[in-house]
């Protein structure tokens, strides 16, 4: 049983789903699979995931076009916390042209991939499990008071975890060391990451208007700004040009807060936020509409992701900074080793927990690199990297060298390797099975 039918818990379903023996059911708390939020970048690894699940049909049936092998023009990187017009410090060539699907449509291919084993119940929320002895069948709890029981449970829910509440108490509770105890149970709840981000849309129109040839009308860029620990990063789409706004307040870092997440916010709170920054900024947030404020939240250093017959993908698992736009293909990432491992023949009831340790030992560790790597980037584009420490007296050599460096952390979004940890996955189950 999957739950949560987000990104991570369709692809799941998806690839378990290939093995008709398999029974599959995915619950979602929401009223509808649906989902709102960013475009998902699809880089090379997550095409080759994409590939293998046959999406490629899918998406010419949209009219997606394919990511493209090769250099592709990316965003411009500005300097922009004067008041005076500020100026490009990188103009960034991406190793590989990614694809961006917008969320909703990716959840409708995925779900066009299901198999007729496969059945998605909505309006489900999972709100405890019960594992009597951990050689037998999970029972799922939810909160329309009803029950039922699975095989294994993977957690495909998201940053605020249900799952992962379970099974970091149930390790809390087999301590006889409360400090070992207290510990675990610290990795339950989400840590803020010490930063906002607002977003809001333009439309194309308007900015044209107010602003003649402003830049985020026809390439992406990131504008950035040393005194405020912000950055604004902005790409055209068709009618309208969207816009995220980082902010990440000096002085606070890493801490658990509430479950606030995603709130409305008046436009006028933005513009003060980013009042000193230089016009170009000032002029698209006047004409923005719609602005929200997410506080973007982290699951960091979970040192499992499986107790027993239960396991966490995607957010639940390791949810990080959006900085290098990941979060989503890690999630696809995840569900495509562990939807293959559990579709295979060689799988069995009896040794599933070990198959699920498989699954983890491969991709709990990258995907927890990988969300390093972002949390970095956004020091980078916020200036406030340790290794790059740049502010408003820095020569444009300085500045280049950040860009160059900023250019150089997209280079493994070029690099393949989905297929290449299947094949250590298989080769350990073949190993198991022997
Ligand atoms: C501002 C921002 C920008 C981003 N930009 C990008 C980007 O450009 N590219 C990218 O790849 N990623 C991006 N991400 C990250 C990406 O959104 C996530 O990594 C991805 O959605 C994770 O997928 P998931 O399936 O693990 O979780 P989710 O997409 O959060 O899905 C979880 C699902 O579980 C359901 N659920 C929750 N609790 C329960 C429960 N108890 N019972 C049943 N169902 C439940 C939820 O309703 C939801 O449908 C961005 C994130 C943010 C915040």
């Amino acid at each position: 049983m999957n739950s949560g039918a987000g990104v991570g818990g369709l692809a799941l379903a998806a690839f378990i789903s290939r093995n008709p023996q398999v029974e599959v059911v995915v619950c979602e708390s929401k009223p509808e699979v649906s989902a709102a939020g960013e475009a998902i970048a699809i880089w090379k690894r997550s095409w080759q995931v994409f590939q293998d699940m046959g999406l490629e049909e899918e998406l010419a049936k949209r009219n997606f076009p394919t990511p493209k092998e090769g250099e592709v023009r990316g965003p411009i990187y500005r300097k922009s916390d004067q008041k005076e017009d500020g100026y490009d410090f990188h103009s960034h060539l991406m190793p590989y042209g990614p694809l961006s699907i917008p969320r909703p449509k990716l959840l409708e291919m995925l779900q066009a991939k299901l198999g007729p084993n496969c059945k998605v119940l909505t309006s489900k929320r999972a709100i405890d499990f019960v594992v009597e002895d951990k050689s037998a069948q999970v029972a799922v709890l939810f909160s329309d008071g009803t029950r039922d029981t699975a095989d294994i449970v993977i957690g495909a829910d998201g940053v605020h975890s249900t799952t992962r509440k379970w099974v970091f108490t149930d390790f809390a509770n087999q301590q006889t060391d409360p400090v070992k105890a207290e510990a675990y149970l610290q990795l339950v709840p989400p840590k803020w990451s010490g930063t906002y981000a607002y977003r809001c849309n333009v439309s194309a129109e308007a900015l044209q208007a107010k602003f003649p040839g402003h830049r985020a009308l026809t390439n992406p860029y990131i504008v950035s700004n040393t005194s405020d620990r912000g950055h604004v990063v902005s790409y055209p789409f068709g009618a309208v040009v969207h816009f995220i706004c980082y902010y990440s307040p000096p002085g606070k870092m890493l801490d658990t807060v509430g479950d606030a997440h995603v709130v409305d916010v008046p436009k006028q709170h933005v513009i003060d936020a980013f009042v000193d920054w230089e016009p170009e900024v000032c002029g698209m947030l006047e004409v923005g509409y719609q602005f929200s404020r997410w506080t973007i939240f982290v699951v960091e250093g979970l040192p499992f992701a499986v107790n027993g017959r239960v396991a966490l993908v995607g957010d639940s698992a390791h949810a990080m900074t959006p900085h290098q736009g990941v979060g989503g293909g890690q999630a696809i990432e995840d569900a495509h080793l562990l939807g293959r491992l559990l579709a295979h023949p060689k799988t069995t009831k009896d040794n599933l927990p070990v198959v699920l340790q498989i699954y983890q030992d491969i991709r709990l560790p990258f995907a927890q690199q990988k969300a390093e790597r972002s949390r970095l980037n956004g020091l980078m584009y916020e200036f406030n990297h340790p290794d790059f420490q740049v502010n408003s007296k820095s020569s444009r050599d300085e500045m280049e060298s950040l860009g160059k460096a900023v250019g150089e952390t997209f280079g493994w979004l070029a690099k393949g390797g989905c297929d290449d940890d299947w094949m250590e996955a298989e080769e350990r189950l073949n190993k198991l099975a022997a």
